[in-house]
């Protein structure tokens, strides 16, 4: 069984601009506009909040990336950063930091890992912070973590069996529309799959009786019914399993949102494992994007634990 003690971060995509558009609007505006970054990240606020006044050519003003951004920190023009988007695959966490982390309406967008499709018996667990390196409490949790994980295979594996009964083949079939209602009774509807559905009009009783008896009804219904079935019984079961269950999320989000999340969850009084993951992804932003993020610096605590900090917040 796989333990997580620290989120993995995967930063998957970044903020591409197009120079050659950027270069046409400026020529058809008659203007000129010089910048010192490489970071298309960085550009593209520059440029949006420069458009905004046309302080484009000789009206450029401030020279550098770092001080048009910067001054736009100060004054809290904030929206101009919302341009700037980063995409991230967050992985080792827990479904508690996930349910915190989607808390994050504006500006981000998410897909998780679903715990109806994807099979969870052999999810991992996250340690949090508080636990680690305590042998008796990580003992506790992972002893937990482990008959959790058993209980969890075991209801999905009944839920599986129970229903492989014919009636509940047929209903089913009946839920997702492939057994319909035709003259005085049901029949199949054709196409669900390469194999031909059985051919007849039947009631739902009897319908329930012919799978009980025919081999290749019962055969075709099992197969079509496959995904749904395992849906239904993942659904159920994964009631037992614990916030600490292991989960994955892509996260797009951008940089004025991110300052946001980095500002509240790296924050003291924000959750251990959550605020270890703002603390990384300030890191890694920090390098990504220092016009953007570099007013940001992640403080050691006493405890060996770390917060952000910035004098620029909620711009
Ligand atoms: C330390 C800590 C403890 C917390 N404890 C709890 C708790 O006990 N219970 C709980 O339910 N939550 C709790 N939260 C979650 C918190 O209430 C927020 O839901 C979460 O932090 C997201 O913040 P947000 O709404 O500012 O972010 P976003 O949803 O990303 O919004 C960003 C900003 O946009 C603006 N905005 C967004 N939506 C609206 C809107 N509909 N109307 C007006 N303005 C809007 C606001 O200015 C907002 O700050 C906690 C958060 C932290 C950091």
């Amino acid at each position: 069984m796989k333990f997580f003690t620290r989120p993995k971060i995967y930063l998957v995509g970044k903020q591409v601009m197009s120079d050659a558009d950027a270069r046409r609007f400026l020529e058809e505006e008659g203007t000129t506009w010089m910048t010192d970054t490489a970071i298309d990240g960085e550009k593209l606020p520059e440029l949006a909040g420069r458009m905004c006044y046309m302080s484009f050519g000789d009206k450029q003003g401030r020279k550098s990336n770092k001080d048009y951004l910067g001054h736009i920190l100060e004054v809290g023009h904030g929206s101009v950063l919302e341009h700037t988007v980063f995409n991230f695959i967050f992985t080792g966490v827990s479904r508690s930091l996930t349910h915190e982390l989607i808390r994050h309406r504006a500006g981000f967008g998410y897909s998780q890992l679903s715990q109806r499709y994807v099979d969870e018996r052999d999810a991992g667990f996250v340690i949090p912070p508080a636990v680690q390196g305590d042998a008796e409490l990580e003992n506790a949790v992972r002893g937990f973590c482990e008959s959790t994980s058993k209980l969890y295979a075991e209801l999905t594996d009944k839920l599986a069996d129970k229903y492989t009964s014919p009636r509940q083949l047929v209903d089913f079939a009946l839920r997702d529309e492939m057994l319909v209602a035709k003259d005085e009774g049901y029949a199949f509807k054709p196409g669900h799959g390469e194999a031909k559905p059985p051919a007849g009009t039947r009631s739902i009783a009897e319908w329930a009786t012919f799978v009980e008896s025919d081999k290749e009804a019962n055969k075709y219904l099992r197969k079509v019914t496959l995904t749904a079935r395992r849906k239904t019984a993942r659904e159920a079961a994964r009631c037992v399993l614990p916030n600490a269950t292991e989960t994955k999320i892509f996260v797009t989000a951008n940089a004025r949102a991110l300052r946001h999340f980095i500002e509240l969850r790296g924050d003291i009084h924000a959750e251990a494992e959550i605020r270890a993951l703002a603390c990384d992804v300030c890191r890694l932003v920090i390098k990504e994007a220092p016009n953007l993020f570099g007013d940001y610096e992640v403080v050691k605590l006493p405890d060996g634990s770390e917060r952000t900090r910035t004098k620029h917040r909620k711009v």
